[in-house]
């Protein structure tokens, strides 16, 4: 039971980890994405960010709305181009399930505690989600997913990582393109955090508008929306701003790949899969969106009150794992077990596993002395 789509895109599964009795009432893609949903690493992106604190305010986005965001543009553009809309929802909903608490702060320290122990990637951290960690099935651990939309939320992965991970590794090692799907919702995620990343930097003060205006992608949409609307106020005018950027990011993805699919003329997924990249942006908006995302770079994600945050969580995250790491009797007994087969493997997994907020109790439960 598959959508209409064209011939190049995902009809159906090349199978589970685990062979299963097909669903009914819903496609293969739609269990995943419902699997996916009743996950409890789904729930706990409600309480991790990718740029601010979880605690700072209630209107940033955090990891669980950022999702629904990524799988809501990559519907649109999956139903535009004819592909599979369940599997690119699924993958969205489950691309960051494998991030440490405090976005990329979070994630690089803890690579840089695993590096004597084989390191720490967040998209295969995603993967060791869905694949082992969560543990809420009598026949198998993991989610047991399409190997569609495994294959998608593994987005990077080093070369000595991917020989160990059997089929769903061998693109790297071949250096071919996944699915249509799962470049789609790639994209998406690219759509979806530049675009809330300068609505959220201007809300909190950490960029301005006359820092924007110098960046010509929203310079351009603002003076649209200024020349139609010259009464609005403030806050309406950046929601108006960012809506009609991502309506041209969206638009020019759609009206690219399609030309480039034209031009390729895929006759099945696996011809897509050792094409080039078939889903992006035209020259011009690959520029501005570059611009954009440099000036993101420099003026939110190394903004000096974002350094002292990714300073104290580096440090949060260095002091849990050397405690766990010298006595993993300090975790709870189920990662005490799994210590025993790999000490550092465990403590990364809890640590990977825990919320902005969960890792800053944990950090006082251990080492403020006037805590409990
Ligand atoms: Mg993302």
């Amino acid at each position: 039971m598959t959508e209409h789509v064209v011939p190049y895109a995902v009809n159906q599964t090349r199978g589970r980890r685990r062979g299963e009795a097909a669903p009914t009432g819903r496609t293969e893609f739609q269990r995943d994405r419902d699997r996916i949903i009743h996950s409890s690493a789904f729930r706990r992106l409600e309480y991790k960010t990718q740029v601010f604190v979880n605690h700072e305010g209630d209107l940033f986005r955090t990891r669980l709305t950022h999702s629904l965001e990524v799988a809501q543009i990559g519907r649109t553009i999956a139903r535009s181009l004819k592909l599979n809309q369940d599997l690119v929802e699924a993958v969205a909903l489950a691309h960051d399930l494998g991030h440490t608490p405090f976005g990329h702060a979070g994630q690089d320290t803890l690579n840089a505690c695993m590096k004597p122990f084989g390191g720490f990637e967040h998209n295969l951290q995603s993967l060791r989600v869905v694949d082992v960690l969560e543990e809420r099935y009598a026949e198998f651990d993991g989610l047991n997913l399409c190997y569609e939309t495994r294959e998608g939320i593994l987005k990077h992965c080093s070369v000595a990582n991917a020989r160990e991970l059997g089929e769903v590794g061998e693109r790297f090692l071949k250096k071919q393109r996944p699915s249509l799907e799962a470049q789609v919702a790639n994209l998406a995620d690219e759509i979806a955090y530049n675009n809330h990343d300068v609505d959220d930097g201007l809300r909190s003060g950490l960029i301005t508008l006359e820092q924007l205006s110098e960046i010509k992608v929203y310079a351009r949409h603002e003076a649209e929306v200024a020349a139609l609307y010259p009464a609005l106020p403030q806050r309406r005018l950046i929601y108006e701003t960012v809506r009609r950027m991502i309506n041209t990011l969206v638009t020019d993805l759609v009206t690219e790949s399609g030309r480039r699919i034209a031009e390729a003329n895929p006759r099945s997924v696996d011809e897509v899969r050792s094409a080039p990249a078939l889903i992006g942006f035209s020259e011009g908006v690959a520029a501005e969106q570059h611009e954009m995302k440099s000036f993101l770079r420099e003026a939110l994600y190394r903004h000096y009150r974002v350094m002292r945050m990714t300073r104290k969580s580096q440090r949060i995250i260095e002091d849990l794992f050397a405690a766990f790491l010298d006595e993993p009797r300090l975790m709870p007994p189920q990662y005490q077990d799994k210590a025993r087969e790999d000490k550092a493997r465990a403590v990364c997994d809890y640590i990977a596993g825990m919320t902005d907020r969960y890792a800053i109790a944990e950090h006082k439960r251990l080492f403020a002395v006037d805590e409990a």
